[in-house]
């Protein structure tokens, strides 16, 4: 029981890594907000963490909208008596597609950009702040950030407003926990990349777009496509007191992409 008694709120856990992370810190004995656009998935992630006789309860948040986010903490607050865990996993790729990572392409909207940086920039500081708040009361806390990959490594044929987004949060990481070490408050980032979610399995679902994620597995010295259960691994563990000294860490959970 790594998280037992431990208050946890994970963005974007209706779905993928953070349903999975989510679950997966219930059963390590955390009290478990799970937060979403996506209300009936997210009623569905509280379902299954409760049918194992574990506890959560969902929040609505557009973490793109302060006051939802203000909001969600109030509700943490309130349902379990503070926050000590803030993982800021909610994400969404670019809109734009483009056929160079040049940061200079003109495919680029304006409406992508802002979408890009307030869905993961700007909802990570935000989302950190407002949970520090609640940390400070309590002694301390674990913050984490999903940052990816692509942050490290952009890789070609991505809009630049993704990587650059997820980069974004690198620093945040490392810059929150300089500042916040002094309060016991660790701050950390993972940096996925090719995960087995519902988008990889519809792709490897359908002769035409297999081909996609063999180009994925390629850049990939493990040579396979990574699962969610290894990114829970790793989140739980940073968030864990086994993880009591680490703390500006920005680990890569990539099959080796980006030593190449
Ligand atoms: P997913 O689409 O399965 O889950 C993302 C969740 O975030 C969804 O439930 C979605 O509704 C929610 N979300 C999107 N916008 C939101 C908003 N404004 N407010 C609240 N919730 C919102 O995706 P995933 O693959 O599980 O990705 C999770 C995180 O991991 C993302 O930040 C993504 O960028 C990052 N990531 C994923 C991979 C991968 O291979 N799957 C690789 C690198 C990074």
């Amino acid at each position: 029981m790594q998280l037992k008694d431990k208050v946890a709120v994970i963005t974007g856990s209706a779905a993928g890594i953070g349903r999975r992370a989510a679950v997966r810190f219930a059963a390590e004995g955390a009290r478990v907000v799970v937060s979403d656009l996506d209300d009936a998935a997210g009623a569905e992630t509280v379902q299954q963490i409760r049918s194992s006789g574990h506890e959560a309860a969902y929040c609505h948040s557009d973490v793109t909208q302060v006051c939802d986010l203000e909001r969600l903490m109030t509700f943490a607050a309130d349902t379990y008596g503070g926050v000590d865990i803030f993982w800021h996993n909610a994400g969404t790729s670019s809109a734009s597609v483009t056929s160079s990572p040049s940061g200079y392409h003109p495919g680029i909207t304006e409406a992508d950009w802002d979408q890009q940086m307030n869905v993961h920039l700007k909802a990570g500081f935000f989302g950190a702040r407002l949970a520090v708040d609640k940390m400070l009361e309590r002694g301390g806390g674990a913050i984490l950030f999903t940052s990816s990959a692509a942050a490290l490594k952009p890789p070609v044929g991505t809009a630049p407003t993704y990587p650059i987004a997820k980069h974004g949060l690198i620093l945040l990481t490392k810059m929150m926990a300089v500042d916040l070490a002094k309060h016991n408050i660790r701050v950390n980032a993972i940096c996925p990349a090719s995960i087995r979610t519902a988008m990889i399995e519809g792709l490897l679902a359908d002769e035409s777009t297999k081909g996609i994620v063999d180009g994925l597995v390629k850049q990939m010295p493990m040579g396979r496509i990574l699962e969610m259960d290894e990114v829970a691994d790793c989140a739980t563990f940073l968030v864990s007191e086994q993880a009591s000294a680490i703390t500006g860490t920005v680990l890569p959970i990539d099959g080796g992409r980006t030593s190449l």
